[in-house]
């Protein structure tokens, strides 16, 4: 008998384990969970066709090549689908980019609103995670060039940012990548790229085209409505996608998530309706809170942020008065330090609750 035990890497014993979004309420059997950005739509009728019809093929290994889905991300989006690589979500994707190219000692540079899961990649790798405030509640260009050292591997962004749904416009992610030495990435993740219709956005394709340190991550999770199946994709120069593809698992895309998630990326008239929908909902939720002395904070994404200025009305308290109600936000800190709640958008009725359930504790 001996004290010794097994020891974790130090780095990885620091780390907060990961908190969820509330899923469920101790009273409501069926609570309406807006805590998640999910979509209330869901899938397209063509992917849930797609996977049930892989239900009678379960014995077969997926197509580890992943050329299918591929070449349908690649048609629709007129890109290369060789410059592509699939994964068991956009999540890890990020973590298989950030292990290629970060390692003990470097740095990760990461704008505050950012996903929480590429810190987690950047320390579990024993690299530097440096956070980069986003006073203007979006990346500031500004401040993550000041944050560059001769050890920065990677710059870290999502646009549009979560939680707050802004996006960082075309010009200034410009003016970022023209500041970042070349052998910096900078990885857009543009999980929520597929909701943006405003012109001046670049969800980072054309970056990626053009340069040789841009890498595009998107996903499957949030407008395609196919989170539970864990499926994204990665646009990047070649020479990454060969590293990449060097540490993939080969079969890290399951085969329903690869059929699903094509007969999903084909269905553009599905997307098209999703988007519409959820942009329209997105606007007639915002003027209703306003009246109801709320302050929104403009969003772009599939989700939108809450803050009360009214004297004697706080998040907290919305968000109690909510849940004794059967809604489920998410209580966020962005925007300062007091606190916000996070709302996804849902179906017409479901946002008619949630306007209302909001007036009320107002009133009250
Ligand atoms: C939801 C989300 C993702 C998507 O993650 P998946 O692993 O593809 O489900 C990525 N980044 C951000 C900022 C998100 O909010």
């Amino acid at each position: 008998m001996t004290d010794a035990r097994p020891r974790p890497l130090p780095a990885i014993a620091g780390l907060a384990p990961y908190r969820q979004g509330k899923i469920a309420l101790d009273d409501v059997a069926q609570p309406l969970k807006l805590s998640s950005n999910e979509s209330m739509l869901g899938p397209s009728p063509r992917a849930l066709e797609a996977y049930r019809a892989l239900a009678s093929d379960l014995q077969l290994y997926p197509d580890g090549s992943q050329s299918a889905l591929r070449a349908a991300i690649g048609e629709v989006h007129g890109i290369d689908p060789d410059r592509i690589v699939c994964g068991n979500g956009s999540d890890e994707l990020i973590q298989l980019l950030i292990r290629t190219y970060a390692g003990p000692g470097d740095d990760v540079v990461l704008s505050q609103y950012s996903f929480a899961m590429a810190f987690v990649h950047s320390i579990a790798q024993g690299a530097n995670a440096i956070s980069v405030a986003e006073p203007g509640l979006r990346p500031d260009v500004d401040g993550l060039l000041a944050a560059l050292t001769p050890n920065t591997r990677m710059v870290v962004l999502a646009s549009p940012n979560n939680p707050v749904g802004q996006y960082l416009p075309r010009d200034e992610l410009t003016r970022l990548h023209a500041g970042l030495p070349g052998d910096v990435i900078l990885l857009l993740d543009s999980a929520y790229a597929d909701y943006v219709d405003a012109p001046d956005y670049e969800a980072g394709a054309a970056l990626v085209g053009a340069h040789d340190n841009v890498v595009m991550t998107r996903t499957f999770s949030k407008l395609y409505g196919l989170a539970g199946l864990r499926i994204g994709w990665m646009y990047a120069p070649r020479a990454i996608i060969d590293m990449v593809q060097r540490i993939r698992t080969p079969f890290n895309g399951n085969a329903a998530a690869l059929a699903a998630a094509e007969a999903a990326v084909r269905d553009v008239d599905y997307a098209a309706m999703v988007r519409a929908e959820n942009n329209a909902e997105l606007a007639r939720i915002a003027k209703a809170l306003d009246l109801a002395g709320i302050e929104v904070i403009p969003s772009s994404a599939n989700f939108y942020l809450v803050r009360f200025p009214a004297a004697g009305r706080d998040p907290e308290g919305a968000a109690h008065y909510l849940e004794a109600r059967g809604i489920i936000p998410r209580p966020v800190s962005a925007g300062g330090p007091e606190a916000a709640l996070r709302i996804s958008v849902g179906r017409p009725h479901q946002n008619d609750r949630v306007i209302q359930t909001l007036m009320d504790y107002m009133a009250s």
